[in-house]
């Protein structure tokens, strides 16, 4: 049975440990790999295997590791009044947000490496500069060719190196976690995807949590997401196509097409539907395809080649954009300025929501 709280919370009257983690989420193929529960237990005893948590010690059953994965309970409507300090109204389709743009880094060296319009990166770098963070958790390349894995950037100059999207997932929360415990850092700025989001919100808001890792949150940069791939199923697809991913200097998925690009050539371009099924299982229940509960979300639909679609949607989240533009950081327009525009970014945040729907038979959050 799940009780509602006050304050919209809902709780199991059953206790919910590491096995029922373990069958509800892991084995149901519902697993992000966000990496929140292994950051948040307080007894450190799970680990990962591949991309999947595992335990490896005695689960003291305290249930944070339930009640922080996004795939179990994910109370949105709460969440929303913590962190806008109200629920959206019905026309509200893609969140709550109070500004949208289409904008560009002027900061050639973030261009050169970054995905759309180096956004992302160059509000991590402002806001190091202007010591509103203290670190940012990003997800860069490290022993694995194309896996992400997350590291700090304790620099402005550190972000760039991190530039540019990475297709499979990473534990992000891990590199709070790191930031938190490792380098006693507590003003911590994350980019990620919209489960790794979700994660983030409930380690700082959530009925039962981590709140001492959720504290060390300041800023939260969103990146559209419409799924994410698995590594192994990625990397054989590419071989598939008689691509060596170590050539492989960007991918990119734009307008229905999967593209791999060798340097400026571009090595391949295949419908989106071709890869499909490489998508991992936790992304067809996700409904949420900007982000909605970041301070910034980032995304390419919507703008021009080399321009990112930004949607600020809380107190920190203008504080940090406006003050990246009026530095000199960021160009900007107004969305409506600009083509495709909007259009694009609702009806993929519809086709998100509608095929979450769809898959709830099998896919519904676990309670
Ligand atoms: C799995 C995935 C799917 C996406 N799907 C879409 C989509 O369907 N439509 C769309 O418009 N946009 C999508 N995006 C977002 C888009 O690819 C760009 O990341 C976004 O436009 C920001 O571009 P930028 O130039 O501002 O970012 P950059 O300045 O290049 O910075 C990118 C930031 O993203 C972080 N990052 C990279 N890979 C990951 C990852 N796997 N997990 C967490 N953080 C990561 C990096 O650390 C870096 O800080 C997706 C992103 C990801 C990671």
């Amino acid at each position: 049975m799940i009780r509602l709280l006050s304050g919209g919370w809902r709780v199991s009257d059953k206790p919910k440990i590491w096995g029922n983690l373990l069958l509800d989420v892991i084995k149901a193929g519902k697993c992000t790999f966000c990496g929140g529960c292994i950051a948040a237990c307080p007894w450190s005893v799970i680990g990962f295997e591949g991309e999947l948590p595992k335990l490896v010690g005695p689960c003291y059953a305290c249930e944070i590791c339930w009640y922080t994965c996004p795939r179990t309970i994910y109370d949105s409507e709460a969440i929303e009044k913590a962190v806008f300090g109200r629920t959206r109204k019905e026309d509200e389709y893609i969140g709550i947000y109070r500004g949208l743009y289409s904008a560009r880094s002027n900061i050639k060296e973030v261009l050169d490496y970054a995905q759309d319009g180096g956004i992302a990166t160059t509000l991590l770098m402002y806001a190091l500069d202007k010591d509103i963070i203290d670190s940012a958790v990003v997800s860069e390349i490290k022993e694995e060719i194309w896996r992400p894995w997350p590291s700090i950037a304790l620099e402005a100059k550190e972000v760039i190196k991190a530039a540019g999207t990475k297709y499979t997932p990473s534990p992000v929360l891990i590199g709070v976690w790191d930031a938190s415990d490792n380098y006693s850092k507590s003003e911590v700025g994350v980019v990620g995807t919209p489960c790794e989001v979700q994660t983030l919100r409930k380690i700082q808001h959530a009925y039962k949590a981590s709140y001492k890792l959720g504290s060390k949150v300041k800023l939260v940069i969103g990146l559209f997401c419409m799924e994410s791939f698995g590594y192994k199923d990625l990397t054989k697809f590419v071989d598939s196509k008689g691509i060596e991913l170590k050539n492989v200097s960007k991918f990119n998925i734009s307008k229905g097409k999967f593209m791999a690009f060798e340097g400026e050539r571009e090595a391949l371009k295949v419908p989106i539907s071709e890869i499909k099924a490489c998508a991992r299982g936790s992304c067809h229940i996700c409904g949420d395809f900007t982000c909605e509960h970041a301070d910034i979300s980032v995304g390419s639909v919507g703008s021009p080649s080399g321009w990112s679609t930004v949607i600020v949607r809380t107190d920190i989240g203008e504080a940090v954009f406006k003050g990246a533009c009026e530095a000199g950081y960021i160009e900007y327009k107004s969305i409506e300025d600009v083509k495709p525009g909007l259009n694009p970014v609702l009806k993929l945040s519809k086709i998100k929501k509608e095929q979450a729907r769809e898959h709830s038979s099998e896919g519904k959050q676990t309670e």
